[in-house]
């Protein structure tokens, strides 16, 4: 199956306290947008676009490989990925999204999202248990019910999706909507959503603590 790989990388490096965007933070020397890259090749993706902070283009282009396309990314995550989706070439029947926080997914990942798609499904998601309680709080951060732990899954990327499917939630999608992830942007348009196992190593760099993590797991 034919794959285009929208990589999501126009946030900023704010909770991460970094001075340039989090998409070229380094990762054991490398700008984690080109781990992210190359996790979809690995895994299958030949093609490639990359939503980048608009500001920021030519030092995208600086460390990405030429033959991939960049485009310039929105003030939401919702944005970026709508602009990503408007310039994949017409070839691919599938689409993967995949953010460039989350740059050591191994490619296995990649393989099981696409196996799902090549299997039928219209939306497949990566996804892991919860292992914590999880609990609801009031406004004074006090406890006011605690949630049934086993239907819990925490959802990774790269999130697949046939393309007419994606290109068709999008545009019935409201212009002002932000939605964390594109799976809730497929069912916000009443298409069922399946899932494969994720993996640990696919967590997402958000916070200092988070790239000190992805940093020993490199040298693991
Ligand atoms: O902020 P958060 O970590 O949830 O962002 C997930 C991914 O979405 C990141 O890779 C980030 O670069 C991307 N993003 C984007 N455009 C935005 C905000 C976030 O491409 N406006």
């Amino acid at each position: 199956m034919r794959a285009v790989g929208i990589v999501a990388a126009a946030g900023s490096g704010l909770r991460l306290g970094a001075d340039l965007p989090k998409a070229l933070v380094p990762l054991a020397g490398r700008p984690l947008v080109c781990w992210a890259v190359d996790t979809l090749r690995a895994g299958g993706v030949a093609e490639v676009v990359v939503a980048v902070p608009a500001a920021e283009r030519a030092a995208f282009a600086a460390v990405l490989p030429p033959d991939v396309v960049l485009v310039e990314g929105g003030a939401t995550r919702t944005a970026s990925v709508r602009a990503g989706l408007a310039a994949a070439g017409p070839d691919a029947e599938a689409v993967l999204v995949h953010d460039a926080a989350r740059p050591l997914t191994p490619p296995d990942v990649v393989a099981r999202v696409l196996s799902a798609l090549a299997g039928g499904a219209l939306g497949v998601v990566p996804v892991l248990p919860v292992a914590d309680t999880v609990v609801l709080v009031d406004d004074d951060g006090v406890v006011t019910g605690s949630v049934p732990r086993a239907p819990l899954r925490r959802v990774q990327t790269p999130q697949g999706f046939d393309r007419a499917t994606l290109v068709a939630a999008y545009a019935v999608l409201d212009d002002a909507a932000e939605l964390t992830d594109d799976a809730s942007v497929v069912r916000a348009a009443g298409i069922p959503v399946a899932t494969v196992a994720g993996d640990e190593r696919a967590a997402k760099v958000t916070v200092a603590h988070d790239l000190a993590l992805a940093e020993l797991q490199v040298k693991a």
